[in-house]
């Protein structure tokens, strides 16, 4: 790979760039307009090996400097499926973590890009150059993609345009998985696609529960499995169920033994305590437990502010995350928001009692037809956790006033 100005390979996966190491971020917590979305376009619409950058190059930026990114990533392919777009967008993780002194965190309109000093020195200083490793690390391990085009948008106002049909999109992806639940399937699927990071986590994906990260639910790991049998994702048997409200499957709990060489040998799928889910550290939200009111706030990636327990996103985060099973906090995908299994053993929705104000309006269809929308607090409500319970005792939260009834 003596073409390229750093190195590239799995060993890179993992890497951290401090903020003393930055020479430059894309997208993340201060930068509001930023996506990655892969599209599947007819083999004449794709200009192979096309890379473009539509504004500034990382030569003409600041040192140390945030900016607005939007990553296109064209496919075509006679065994494509429309189904594969999720995939392939996804492998821009793996992917981009391959490159010596690049990072890559999170998903979709969530991403998180870093160029360390290091790389830049060493004449890392193209989009260009980068655009031409991901086309050569797609079209090595994804032998169904014909054509690759690539285009890096540092516009703002582009991405600004852009951003609303990425969002339409990712919306229909997650609406498609609704229908379907635990019960109507044989097989679940398991990621590991992120133990570079946190090497004991395992997402496991039923009908009822998308990953952690939100880019990938039931149907998109089917796919996945289809594209590339021997790649992260793969599929197995659910086997018996042993809790159908806890979300408890043999199959699942053999899976997570041998993917998390054993640290865990159990997982429940729809609550967070005892054996939840591990998270990893990709999670577009978390759940998280307040002990003072016995109920749960929600608090996602793009919210910097702090909950009514005093602590802020990255410090949460710092604690969920790592592939460990945490009691009470559990990394999420927000979409998991709209399924009817929702941390069904704890109560469901109707335990929550905080969330930013956004995620409340985002959800406010799902919420209000449960009768919660009114009883949930947001930071423009309460900023402590006195406040929270005056506020619940106000409204009269039905989790409070003992009205809600665990299932089992
Ligand atoms: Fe895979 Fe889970 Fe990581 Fe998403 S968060 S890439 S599903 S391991």
């Amino acid at each position: 790979m003596s073409e390229f100005h750093v190195d590239i390979g799995p060993q890179y996966e993992g890497e951290t760039i401090r903020k003393e190491d930055l020479y430059v971020e894309f997208g993340g917590p201060k930068i509001s307009h930023k996506f990655e979305w892969a599209r599947l376009k007819s083999l004449d619409e794709v200009e192979h090996e096309k890379v473009e950058i539509i504004g500034p190059d990382i030569k003409d930026l600041e040192e140390e400097g945030s900016y607005p990114l939007g990553i296109l990533i064209d496919v075509a392919g006679a065994e494509l499926e429309p189904d594969m777009e999720p995939v392939i967008e996804r492998r821009m993780h793996m992917y981009t973590n391959y490159i010596e002194g690049f990072w890559h965190m999170a998903q979709r309109n969530d991403i998180w890009v870093r160029l360390s000093k290091g790389s830049f020195k060493k004449g890392l200083d193209s989009l260009k150059e980068i655009g031409e490793i991901l086309i050569f690390l797609y079209t090595s391990e994804i032998a169904a993609i014909e054509k690759i085009s690539i285009t890096f948008i540092t516009d703002e106002k582009r991405v600004e345009e852009l951003l609303p049909e990425a969002l339409k999109v990712y919306e229909a992806r997650d609406r498609r998985a609704l229908g379907l639940k635990d019960e109507d399937v044989d097989e679940f699927y398991c990621c590991v696609l992120c133990q570079s990071f946190a090497p004991t986590h395992t997402c496991i994906v039923a009908p009822s529960r998308l990953a952690n990260c939100g880019a990938m639910n039931w149907f998109d790991c089917k796919a996945a499995y289809k594209l590339d049998p021997e790649g992260p994702i793969f599929g197995f048997e659910k086997g018996e169920c042993l809790d159908p409200i806890k979300g408890e499957y043999g199959g699942a709990d053999e899976v997570v033994k041998v993917k998390s060489l054993g640290n865990y040998d159990r997982v429940y799928l729809h609550s967070a305590f005892e054996h939840p889910h591990t998270s990893c550290g990709c999670f577009q939200a978390i759940c998280f437990y307040i002990p003072e009111v016995d109920a749960f706030g929600i608090i996602h990636r793009d919210y910097t502010g702090l909950t009514p327990v005093g602590i802020k996103f990255s410090t949460m985060a710092g604690s969920t995350s790592g592939g460990k099973q945490v009691d009470g906090f559990c990394g999420l995908g927000l979409e998991l928001l709209r399924s009817p299994k929702f941390f069904q053993a704890d109560g469901g929705r109707k335990r929550l009692v905080w969330l930013p104000k956004d995620i409340k309006e985002r959800y406010r269809e799902t919420l209000e037809a449960d009768g919660i929308y009114d009883k949930i607090a947001t930071e423009e409500d309460v900023n402590t956790i006195d406040e929270l319970v005056e506020f619940l005792e106000r409204v009269g939260h039905p989790w409070l006033k003992g009205e809600v009834e665990l299932p089992g």
